[in-house]
């Protein structure tokens, strides 16, 4: 049985209670694992409090040369957490070990950047002091993180946490706790401190995370509903908060676009991961001169993701997380349909019996969906795409604003006062210009709007991991 990572210890529930991960393939129970609640939380917040005390306090090159040693050896594991992510997500191999990569990289990443942030030195206007802005880890942090990318997620938050020098108190998503667990052990045997990342598991442990007083700043990766809500407890505690929240993206294909690289990337940016993803394209627009050209391509890459179980090589596309997520998606896709859409690829379940007992889903393109469809008003958080003629780019970024969300967004042409334009104009807080959706470490990504704010990765996120202090010497002239 998986347990949580409290300090020196490896512990079960206080409660006692436990609960079992499911592979999203095969139905069958991959482990049991502590249903953890406030009890637990307040250990681990207690033992990430007195960890900051030494953690805070190293040389901040040591931090460095800690931390690029733990990620080095958590990278040689790749392979066997890539195993546990495939069966507790459902996702191909491929994209789990892409995954897996990912998180020690983002480790690694942020590890350099432990002791290249300075602090200011001010002159001030009596010649008898000076000023000073320091920059100092904020304490305790809270990192709470979703299903559909578990250790991305997870460290686009705890990297920049710990370079800083804070400590964390970690809750992966209920559903998919193992591959995390994996992670931050192969930190520790690789000489990551006991106490620097606290793990707790079980639904309950996310409030719990945002009501306690020693975490001082939370970090949520969660729908835009669970985003409001807890804001809106952190608010009693006036915590700092960072909301990665959902999204909607938009895509506008334009009659000079390079239809070739605009198929590849939408087909990557709509059915990777299964569709589960915050940064996508999850609304495509694309003007009348190049639509069955383009549709012709994106059937054509649809047709060639085979769905599967993730640990089969042959596998192109793996199941959805949960049956309430096909659920939803099925619904918005009904909808579509109901309002008259047109089916050019998929729109229902494969068919066999090695697809019976997993909750597999068909990549899905829909045609000439109408106004007011679930799937332009909704986020669809699944392998469904739906389509739209537009006349013109005017038409394309109004349709493209036309939502609550703001995370990401791409647009294909040859024109450079349009690709300009769009970048002006779309509400988002990335823009692709003929580029795949990919998110780059070097680069702050954030939403806008609804879709929530504060940055991950790049510097802006080091930062948003510290606190600005401002200190006067007196006596010094
Ligand atoms: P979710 O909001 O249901 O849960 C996210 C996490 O928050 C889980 O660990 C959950 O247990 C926890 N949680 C739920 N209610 C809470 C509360 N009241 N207080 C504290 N913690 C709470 O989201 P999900 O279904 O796991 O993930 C899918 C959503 O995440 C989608 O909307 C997707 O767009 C979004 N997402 C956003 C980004 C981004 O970077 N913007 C990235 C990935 C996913």
């Amino acid at each position: 049985m998986a347990t949580m990572i409290i300090e020196g210890e490896r512990t079960s529930a206080a409660s006692g209670k436990t609960y079992e991960v499911r592979n999203p393939a095969t139905g069958e129970v991959v482990d049991k694992v502590p249903s953890g609640g406030p009890a637990d939380v307040d250990k681990a917040a207690q033992a990430a409090h007195k960890t900051f005390a030494t953690w805070s306090k190293l040389p901040a090159n040591q931090r460095r040369e800690i931390l690029h040693k733990a990620a080095q050896h958590m990278l040689g594991k790749v392979e066997e957490i890539a195993t546990i992510l495939t069966k507790e997500q459902g996702k191909t191999i491929l994209e789990s070990r892409l995954e897996a990569r990912r998180f020690g990289e983002n480790i690694a990443w942020f590890a350099d950047l432990a002791d290249k942030i300075h602090g200011q030195h001010v002159k001030l206007p009596d010649t008898t002091t000076y000023g000073l802005v320091v920059r100092k880890p904020i304490g305790v942090c809270g990192a709470i993180v979703p299903w559909n990318f578990p250790l991305t997620l997870a460290a686009n938050k705890v990297a920049p946490a710990i370079a800083a020098g804070n400590t964390v108190v970690l809750k992966p998503a209920s559903t998919t706790p193992l591959s995390t667990l994996a992670c931050i052990e192969a930190l520790i045997e690789g000489g990551l401190p006991e106490g620097v990342v606290n793990v707790v598991l079980g639904q309950a442990t996310g409030e719990a995370i945002v009501e306690h007083p020693l975490i001082r700043k939370i970090a949520l990766t969660g729908s835009t509903p669970t985003g409001k809500r807890v804001m809106a407890k952190a608010a009693e505690q006036l915590k700092k908060v960072t909301l990665e929240l959902g999204g909607s993206d938009p895509c506008i294909v334009l009659d000079d676009a390079d239809l070739e690289g605009a198929a590849r990337a939408i087909s990557v940016g709509r059915f990777f991961n299964c569709g589960q993803q915050c940064l996508s394209t999850k609304r495509l627009y694309v003007q009348e001169g190049v639509y069955d050209a383009l549709m012709e391509k994106l059937i054509a890459r649809a047709s060639k993701l085979k769905p599967g179980n993730g640990l089969d090589k042959d596998t192109r596309m793996g199941p959805m997380h949960s049956e309430t997520q096909r659920a939803e998606v099925e619904a918005q896709i009904k909808d579509a349909i109901d309002r008259g859409a047109k089916v050019l690829y998929g729109g229902g379940r494969p068919k066999g019996a090695e697809y019976e007992k997993g909750w597999f889903i068909e990549p899905t393109i829909l045609g000439d969906v109408p106004d007011g469809a679930r799937m332009w008003t909704e986020e669809v958080f699944g392998p469904a795409l739906p389509v739209r003629k537009i006349k013109d780019l005017d038409e394309g970024i109004r349709l493209g604003n036309d939502t609550p969300f703001g995370l990401g967004s791409s647009i294909w042409t040859s024109n450079m006062a349009a690709a300009y334009r769009a970048v002006q104009e779309l509400e988002a807080g990335y823009t692709w210009v003929n580029a795949l959706v990919i998110a780059h470490d070097e680069l702050p990504f954030g939403g806008t709007k609804q879709s929530g704010f504060g940055k991950e990765h790049g510097v802006e996120a080091f930062l948003q991991y510290t606190e600005e202090k401002s200190v006067v010497y007196g006596g010094v002239g």
